[in-house]
């Protein structure tokens, strides 16, 4: 029944979003060094010093129409061949400007994707838990069922055999986040392995391509030797949604883009489609000064020191005190069990101490909380009290 009342979206509410508003609330009460805010993924090292020096070398030096101008709605044909080259160096594989659709960051890409692959309304997305929220919301506006894979909880790779067994008929594409947000867990080349079989074996079975959409801001943040594979190379119908965001810190310029290699399986549709699904989502032609930029700095890679620096002093802090974590090799994230159980439950008590900590379940997973590690070397050293308090409660 009609009911003008009835605004839907805006009674689902971000979990995150909320812890964040209420930190900025407690700040004002008790001091923002007391509050010990791990909510949020907003990066906290600088931009490198050559994006602004490119920024500004343009704003000098070029036609100001070009510079704020519109671009063409993929973007600017010589930044989507800039790219491509750079991506063809790096992955193995040959990506040409024409594979590129750049959208203003890895979310409306993700979002065209969606909608590109709505075929009816039977069509299903699936994730893999834990999983990036917003997954569900992006889905169903485009149209798409959204359902999950349950979690590997031993290594938060990919449970198989549960993969397996939610996959239909109507499974239109498979949607998988490494590095992880909000495990911090890097996929392996065996898991991409056994994930590309059981698509092809599945695709055959049901007569038509399981497209994989890998989602991969944090593709650059990775620690160690750890490596992120290419994941086209392990399964061809892949669609990549790529984000500037994380690894240039750039999450307020809006700018990524959307790669469908030739290797995908009616990719020139599935590439008109998504160009068609941007423009009826009226997002087309994403910030033409920022374009210029990273076609500029593509092959810059940020400086991780801070980030690991932060990582190791929290996952070091956190295991003497006893908790327990997933093996975070990638982004900014650490995933911890919650003592006791029930995360809503330990979420709730942190607050006490003014530690803000995400519980996991809007991740597909419940019983564990996820803390965003780009913050200050000083707030992390500074609420392992809280963490030990908190932490003692439950034991
Ligand atoms: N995907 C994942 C897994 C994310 O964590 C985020 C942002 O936090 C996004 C997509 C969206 O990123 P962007 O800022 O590029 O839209």
């Amino acid at each position: 029944m009609y009911n003008q009342f009835d605004y839907g979206l805006g009674t689902n509410k971000s979990v995150i979003r909320e812890l964040f508003t209420y930190g900025l609330e407690q700040a004002k009460k008790v001091g923002p060094d007391k509050v010990y805010d791990y909510s949020l993924g907003n990066p906290s090292i600088p931009a490198p010093a050559i994006v602004n020096k490119t920024a500004i070398d343009i704003i000098n030096n070029e036609d100001p129409l070009k510079v704020h101008g519109y671009s063409s709605a993929p973007g600017f044909d010589d930044v989507r061949e800039k790219v491509a080259k750079n991506l063809t160096e790096r992955m193995g594989m040959t990506i040409k400007g024409s594979n590129l659709y750049f959208t203003c960051g890895a979310a409306p890409g993700l979002v065209s994707i969606f909608h590109a692959l709505h075929a009816n309304d039977d069509c299903k997305l699936l994730a893999i838990a834990p999983f990036f929220p917003e997954y569900r919301p992006f889905a169903e506006a485009s149209g798409l069922k959204f359902d999950f894979v349950e979690a590997d909880t031993k290594a938060f790779q990919i449970n198989m055999a549960a993969l397996e067994a939610k996959l239909d008929k109507n499974t239109q594409a498979v949607i998988i986040n490494s590095p992880n947000n909000p495990s911090g867990v890097v996929f392996s080349e065996d898991t991409l392995k056994q994930l590309g079989e059981i698509l092809t074996k599945k695709s055959k079975e049901f007569g038509h391509p399981i497209y994989l959409i890998a989602d991969e801001p944090y593709r650059e943040l990775v620690y160690g030797d750890v490596k992120v594979p290419w994941v086209p190379n392990f399964y061809k119908n892949t669609i990549v949604a790529y984000s500037w965001s994380k690894s240039l810190s750039l999450p307020g310029e809006r700018i990524g883009y959307v790669c469908v290699p030739d290797c995908v399986e009616d990719g020139q549709a599935i590439f008109a489609a998504i160009t068609g699904a941007a423009r009826a989502i009226g997002h087309v032609c994403p910030p033409t000064l920022i374009q210029r930029v990273v076609a500029e700095c593509c092959s810059t890679m940020p400086d991780l020191a801070a980030y690991d620096d932060n990582r190791q002093t929290l996952l070091n802090g956190l295991l003497k005190i006893g908790y327990e974590c997933a093996k975070p090799d990638g982004a900014f994230y650490l995933f911890v069990k919650a003592p006791g159980g029930d995360a809503n439950k330990f979420s709730e008590a942190c607050k006490k101490y003014n530690l803000l900590v995400v519980p996991s379940d809007s991740f597909g997973v419940p019983g564990y909380f996820r803390l965003c590690y780009c913050v200050s070397k000083k707030t992390i050293v500074n609420s392992m009290e809280a963490f030990e308090k908190a932490f003692n409660e439950f034991k």
